[in-house]
């Protein structure tokens, strides 16, 4: 038998039961496999730190939130959002359960036609798109998403001296009751803008109107706001067919659902409080289908929900490279990955956990990683078992954002995994090097010898 470590006596607080004023119980259930795959072994083959995707949880995820709407509303379809997270291997994941492509530049607009995804699958946002994106967007026949007049104006241009009629939608932002109100994009709904581009639109015979996109924020805590934007975007859709007997073909509600996560400051755990996909589909599709439709003019619901679908099915696994006293006595653990892997710790309380069955001992514990710095904590003040240097650790729910807004900074990217439907494991993005770094690098010749 092994010799058990030594755990010094400390005092602490005891929880149990019901939540408290002081919060809930606190628990450290170890993550020590991903789908049936040991998170050390994984560790051990890969490197450490490692980002690991789970397939089996993004097509569990996606089937989950595609029944919820496709049970209650005829047509249904999700596009993916590439800017939560464009590793090739998840957006296919995505392509392959039935999902097109949503783009907000011309660089993930490429990325999606490399994926080999038709360009009239490809919904293209965002205000900042080039001309030489426009023209290959209207040759390619996607949809897209005008943000501003500019951007109209711009697309009249093109379209006049085109073959092609370019498939269009606007961009609609409105007051849903969230405070400050999201006007950044598209145009307003309140003021008449929004509608005021839509005629516009209809008496331009060289565009073609086919739809309403809105996209009311992100992480949104209740479905209510839904219920306004779907009532907002149900109007001007039947505004159209009203006054240009014209029908769009689709009704765009964009992302925003919230994951599992928990946000900073939270009270209760992300896990208790997130809306279902449930929640949010009973909320748009309630006002779809009671508003004045027409059946044989009922829009096509497109979402395009990503940090929703694909949160759960990423992980973090590390190593603890050294434990400290901080000068006021306060334990402090060092690992790995931090913030530079995890942008998403300035918003989440993110769950660390072991991933290796420890005793019950924990300690108030500040978490860092080895950046030097003191925005580099990924939690300042979380409960957590003692682990040792050399003790793997595991965070779970970074799969969206994390991978599209990483920065190399100090260390390098390391490799990202992917455990399939058989739990075989396979690289979906390799560590970077040095040769990685220094291939983008030019060295002027007088400054090669010193
Ligand atoms: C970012 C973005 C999404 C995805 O938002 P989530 O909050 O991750 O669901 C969808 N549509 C547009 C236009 C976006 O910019």
């Amino acid at each position: 038998m092994n010799k058990k470590p030594f755990e010094r006596p400390v005092i602490k607080k005891v929880t149990a039961g019901m939540p408290s004023k002081f919060g809930l119980q606190v628990h450290h259930e170890p993550i020590t496999e991903i789908d049936g795959v040991p998170v050390q072994s994984l560790l051990d083959q890969f490197g450490s730190p490692l980002f690991i995707y789970s397939e089996k949880t993004i097509r569990n995820t996606y089937k989950e939130a595609y029944r919820a709407f496709s049970s209650r509303y005829p047509n249904v379809l999700f596009s993916w959002s590439y800017k939560t997270n464009y590793l090739n291997a998840i957006c296919n994941t995505f392509h392959q359960e039935g999902s097109w492509a949503e783009v907000v530049s011309g660089f993930e607009y490429k990325k999606a036609l490399a994926n080999g995804v038709k360009g009239d699958q490809i919904i293209f946002n965002g205000p900042q798109k080039t001309r030489n994106d426009l023209l290959l967007a209207v040759k390619n026949e996607s949809l897209i998403h005008i943000d501003h007049f500019d951007e109209l104006y711009e697309l009249i241009e093109i379209s006049k001296e085109s073959d092609f009629k370019p498939k269009v939608a606007i961009r609609i932002n409105m007051d849903i009751g969230i405070y400050p109100a999201w006007d950044r994009f598209g145009f307003n709904y309140e003021n008449g803008e929004a509608w005021d581009a839509l005629n516009r639109i209809m008496h331009c015979k060289t565009l073609e109107l086919t739809g309403l996109h809105t996209h009311i924020g992100t992480y949104i805590m209740s479905a209510e706001p839904y219920k306004v934007a779907a009532t907002k975007m149900s109007d001007l859709a039947l505004g159209l067919a009203r006054k240009y007997n014209h029908h769009i073909l689709y009704i765009d509600m964009g992302g925003g659902f919230a994951s599992k996560n928990t946000l900073k400051g939270g009270y209760y755990p992300g896990t208790d409080t997130t809306p279902s996909f449930d929640d949010y589909a009973e909320a748009i599709v309630s006002v779809l289908m009671k508003a004045e439709f027409q059946p044989d003019h009922l829009p096509l619901l497109i979402l395009e929900t990503g940090r929703a679908l694909i949160d759960d099915a990423g992980y973090l696994a590390g190593t603890v490279v050294a434990n400290k006293r901080l000068a006021d006595g306060q334990r402090a653990s060092i690992l790995d990955a931090g913030v530079n892997l995890l942008f998403t710790s300035f918003w989440y309380d993110h769950d660390i956990r072991p991933a290796k069955p420890m005793s019950d001992q924990t300690e108030e514990t500040a978490i860092f990683f080895l950046f030097f710095m003191n925005i580099d904590v990924i939690r300042k003040n979380t409960i957590f078992p003692l682990l040792k240097k050399g003790d793997p650790f595991v965070i779970q729910r970074v799969g969206a954002y994390n991978n599209t807004q990483w920065m190399q900074f100090i260390t390098m990217r390391p490799n990202v995994v992917l455990i399939d439907m058989n739990s075989d494991v396979h690289v979906i993005r390799k560590e970077e090097t040095v040769d990685t770094m220094n291939q983008l690098e030019a060295t002027p010749e007088h400054l090669k010898v010193f």
